[in-house]
């Protein structure tokens, strides 16, 4: 209950991952004042957005699930972009969230006021509420190379996180810009099928090789019939990619990342027979520098003979295809930018003022940063989800989204219960976590010499520096010395 007797009311933006665990979690705790504003037409987030061929996620998908709802039905260990995205359209359907979300609507603007959020919609509608959740994701606003002569070209080009599915790829030549995850899931999944597959490499990937097994009719009875067995599998795959993983990227003298290394070594040396591409594909930075891509088809995608890998720079587009620095020209009818993301945008473009009117963008001048990844100084009861320092790497963004609401519903169970109107992080605490993050962001293993989506424009790493264990731990109770109240 807010200060004035009212019930507590929560706008939560975004109908991705995080923000329908944010209102399941709120209505869960008893908060039932809930709305959602999704900018697309569907939930699922990158799962709505993302619809390339081969997507699917590389976190094993009983990890990759909510916490609360496991999932006996996933066909695989790493199951394919549609069925994460059926999963999240279940799951609101099955916590009745639906009603809750209005769809197509983009907030456009956060106004902090006489001690609340006031909100506006593209679309003119407004809002207000005690608590805004930005659940807006990280990887969503494509990154689009200024290549010369990109309106010259006379094929189809577009982001791999933009697929134009009226444009067909079979039996075409296709190119795909980038080594990224994406760009490797892409060609993996197109060189069967195309008449030609031309990839352009910038930086060459480490490789985890990986298996992906479909489960059986008999394994999907037992997951039924004995949740207990789901709790098993997702246990071992927390042990291994959280406790054994995400741990270690924050020691890049790690023996596990040599060992890492020389797993990827190895599935380079053993896959790739041809001497000359084995050393095109071969990485001159540490494994894990960059995400570490996992793949057990990329290699044998990228040496069928309709498939070619291109290493010149790019120097142009053209009315025929791309032109490289070495003078040649690739022809070709499609053309994807699998190039990424700007991950510097969070919120942005929304009109964040807090304090005074004080604007996120002024906050972020130097860089998005938030304490411990959930909040801004000037900026209260206003918390984001997955948010700039947050953990990030090879592991399940959904655990760390569950640990981020456990301890964000303490801080709203203290508003509730000390009848304040707000809790706002102090500049002390964000400057010391600031002062902390930067110190152990160069032990990384991202700071160790390559350039990645990881690195500010410094060159220094963005992401949760410190052990996940770190995290675990500072999620687990909120220091309430770090926050101002006003009543
Ligand atoms: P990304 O990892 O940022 O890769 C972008 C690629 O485009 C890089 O290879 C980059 O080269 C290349 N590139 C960018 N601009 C270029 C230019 N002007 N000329 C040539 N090449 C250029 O993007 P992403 O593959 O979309 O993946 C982003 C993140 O999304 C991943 O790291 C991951 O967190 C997430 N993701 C996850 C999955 C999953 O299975 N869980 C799947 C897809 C994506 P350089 O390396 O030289 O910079």
């Amino acid at each position: 209950m807010s200060t004035d007797g009212r019930d507590l009311r929560f706008v939560v933006i975004g109908a991705g991952m995080a923000g329908l665990l944010a209102a399941i979690e709120l209505r869960k705790a008893g908060h039932d004042d809930v709305t959602v504003y999704e900018k697309n037409s569907g939930v699922g987030g990158t799962w709505f957005e993302n619809t390339y061929p081969g997507l699917s996620c590389d976190v094993p998908s009983h990890f990759y699930s909510y916490s609360f709802a496991l999932n006996p039905e996933w066909s695989r260990r790493y199951s394919s972009g549609p069925e994460i995205r059926s999963y999240f359209e279940d799951i609101a359907r099955r916590y009745e969230i639906y009603p809750r979300i209005r769809f197509d609507s983009e907030i456009t603007e956060c106004r902090f006021e006489d001690g609340r959020w006031h909100l506006r919609t593209k679309e003119g509608t407004r809002d207000v509420a005690d608590f805004v959740i930005a659940a807006t994701g990280v990887l969503h606003h494509p990154a689009i190379p200024a290549f010369e002569g990109m309106a010259d070209f006379a094929g189809a080009a577009f982001h791999s996180a933009r697929w134009d599915h009226d444009v067909p790829t079979r039996d075409r030549r296709v190119g795909v810009v980038g080594t990224g995850s994406s760009a490797i899931q892409i060609v993996s999944a197109l060189a069967d099928d195309v008449d030609e597959l031309v990839l352009f490499q910038r930086t060459a990937q480490w490789i985890m090789p990986t298996e992906n097994p479909p489960y059986s009719e008999a394994e999907h009875e037992e997951f039924r019939r004995n949740p207990g067995a789901m709790q098993t599998i997702r246990e071992e795959t927390a042990r291994r990619f959280t406790d054994g993983f995400a741990n270690i990227l924050v020691d890049a003298e790690s023996p596990i990342l040599e060992m890492t290394q020389e797993m990827c070594r190895q599935h380079l040396e053993q896959s790739v027979r041809d001497p000359v591409l084995r050393e095109k594909l071969r990485p001159t930075y540490r494994a894990a520098c960059k995400r570490l891509v996992l793949s057990d088809r990329f290699y044998e995608a990228i040496q069928r003979p309709n498939a070619r890998l291109v290493t010149e720079e790019i120097e142009r587009l053209e009315e025929k295809g791309v032109r490289t620095r070495d003078g040649a020209l690739h022809e070709l009818d499609v053309l994807v930018l699998a190039t990424g993301f700007r991950v510097d945008r969070f919120v942005r473009p929304m009109e964040v003022l807090g304090v005074g009117g004080r604007h996120l963008d002024d906050a972020w001048k130097d860089g998005p940063t938030a304490y411990l990844a959930l909040t801004v100084p000037d900026f209260p009861n206003f918390f984001l989800l997955n948010g700039p320092n947050g953990p990030v790497g090879n592991f399940s963004l959904i655990e760390v989204a569950e640990l981020q609401l456990g301890y964000l519903l303490q801080l709203v169970e203290e508003v509730r219960t000390r009848r304040c109107r707000t809790l706002c992080v102090s500049h002390r605490a964000m400057e010391r976590f600031d002062r902390e993050r930067r110190e152990a962001a160069r032990n990384t293993i991202w700071a160790s010499g390559c350039r990645s989506w990881y690195l500010d424009a410094s060159g220094l790493p963005t992401a949760w520096p410190f052990t996940f264990d770190r995290f675990r731990e500072e999620m687990a109770r909120p220091k309430l010395v770090d926050y101002a109240t006003t009543f």
